[in-house]
């Protein structure tokens, strides 16, 4: 008997014409066939839905989901910064958790099965914000794999030493990468991002840098990191973040920085929810990095989440799926597949998880989600359901699981 057998499921973007059984058993696929007669300890009969593979969201701040309601919405990336900043060093280790948690809940339901999320870092917060998203990594590692990145905010100047050993310090934790923002440290930016690929170099982790997350022409920085990159052999283990600048980037500008990026294997990750709610107030652009441009050029372009009901960002609900639709919305792209990727394959690949199109196979890891949709539907333009959930072979959401705390539905009793 296998463990989980899936009936009549057509596994998205394969080589399979008709509906599949899927046998699982422990935490891999071990039998993709017509009909499997062998029965599963768990069975689910699909009708033909739509499997997609193992969906990531490469980019969540966990730390500060869910506080609109404490903090209201920001006019702007400054404004929101200011907002938490004010919150930030009286947040309690347990209210991290709690909301970091409602969070990670939301994502599984949608079928996550990895997260990155980074957690803000320095002397004034400490590793308070590390070690709750570290503890919630612990907590749900059997339903979601979560890597942190040790954030260093906006606001530590690079002469602060103690955030810098704070951060060194947050790495020995078990942060997988180690993260930071250019947009508004002007000149001083080429000096942050080399003392940041100097400490991923170091410590064997990776980069993930919030880059140029502002609409100032001025403000150029993908191409010194994608030289920095090169310098320190860090070539596909550097993360730019929001790149919104490079779309006003002088077009031979915008040019060479996308080609040394493609070079040195910088991913970009877009952030659309984010950007077009903070970026773009006066002069009524969209704020997002020039995403076709970026793929066109050979740079491996991902999407993610960000923010989720807080100052940065007043909606969201950790769905990729809505991410990748706002994205093809705003950066006008209307290829369903490559939407998918962005928030699948593309992903994974960018935050350091191996990740294949051909992702429904004996030996494969057990990672997927049921869309509550047809084989020759489009997920990401219907924001399908998905009902059932497996994560590395356990059944980690079943339909009629709630995505809230509230008791189940029930109908009235019958006389
Ligand atoms: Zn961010």
């Amino acid at each position: 008997m296998h463990d989980v057998v899936i009936r009549g499921a057509s596994p998205w973007g394969t080589r399979h014409a008709q509906p599949v059984d899927v046998a699982v058993d422990g935490a891999a696929i071990t039998s993709v066939a017509a009909s499997i007669s062998e029965s599963g300890g768990e069975e689910w009969h699909v009708g033909g839905r739509l499997l997609l593979p193992a969906l990531v969201d490469p980019h969540h701040h966990l730390d500060k989901a869910c506080l609109a309601d404490r903090l209201g919405a920001a006019s702007d990336l400054a404004d929101a910064r200011a907002r938490f900043g004010e919150l930030r060093p009286h947040l309690t280790r347990e209210d991290l958790q709690q909301r970091g948690e409602r969070v990670i809940r939301w994502a599984i339901q949608h079928g996550v099965a990895a997260l990155r999320t980074h957690a803000d870092v320095d002397a004034i917060v400490g590793l308070r914000h590390v070690e709750a998203a570290l503890a919630l990594r612990e907590a749900f590692a059997d339903r979601i794999e979560i890597q942190v990145v040790a954030f260093q905010p906006a606001g530590v100047a690079l002469s602060d030493e103690a955030s810098w050993q704070k951060l060194e310090d947050a790495l020995r934790l078990g942060c997988e990468a180690v993260g930071g923002t250019t947009g508004s440290r002007g000149r001083e930016a080429p000096a942050l991002m080399e003392r940041m690929l100097q400490v991923a170099e170091r410590t064997g982790r990776r980069v993930d840098l919030h880059l140029d997350e502002t609409l100032d022409p001025a403000v150029q920085n993908l191409a010194e990191l994608a030289r920095l990159t090169s310098r320190h052999g860090l070539q596909g283990r550097v993360v730019a973040s929001h790149c919104c600048s490079l779309s006003v980037a002088a077009p031979a500008q915008r040019a060479e920085a996308i080609r040394l990026a493609a070079e040195a294997s910088v991913h970009v990750i877009s952030l659309p929810l984010s950007n077009l709610y903070l970026q773009g107030r006066d002069s009524g652009l969209r704020g997002l990095a020039p995403v076709a441009e970026l793929l066109a050029g050979g740079v491996n372009v991902a999407c993610g989440s960000d923010n989720v009901q807080d100052p940065f960002l007043p909606a969201g609900n950790a769905d990729p799926l809505l991410a990748a639709q706002t994205l093809g919305l705003a950066a006008h792209i209307a290829d369903p597949r490559y939407l998918l990727e962005a928030v699948s394959f593309r992903a994974a690949r960018a935050i350091g998880l191996s990740a294949s199109a051909d992702w429904c196979r004996p030996g494969a890891p057990a990672r997927f989600a049921l869309a509550d949709c047809g084989m020759n539907d489009d997920p990401v333009a219907s924001l399908a359901p998905r009902p059932l959930v497996v994560f590395n072979g356990r059944v980690v959401r079943r339909p009629g699981d709630s995505a809230c705390d509230l008791p189940p539905l029930r109908a009235p009793q019958k006389e």
